[in-house]
């Protein structure tokens, strides 16, 4: 029967098990607070233009009256 050599580390298990956890839930897509529509975590919302309550992409409005908004 193989035997580990050396006694796995509890930094090294939580490592590990981390990295699980991170590949479950790398891409996992959340709701935007603002909009609700579905964005990765860590990036700016595509519908609205904001990241963390606060707007950092301006969208040009390409009809004038800006204020309607297409919901799905
Ligand atoms: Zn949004």
């Amino acid at each position: 029967m193989a035997v580990p050599k050396k006694k796995t580390s509890v930094s090294r298990k939580g490592l590990r098990r981390a990295g699980q956890h991170h590949k479950l839930y790398r891409n996992h897509p959340i709701g935007c607070p603002n909009c609700g529509q579905m964005t990765l975590p860590h990036h700016v919302c595509a519908a609205c233009g904001q990241y963390k309550g606060k707007e950092v992409i301006k969208f040009k409005d390409d009809k004038e009256d800006g204020q309607e908004q297409e919901s799905v």
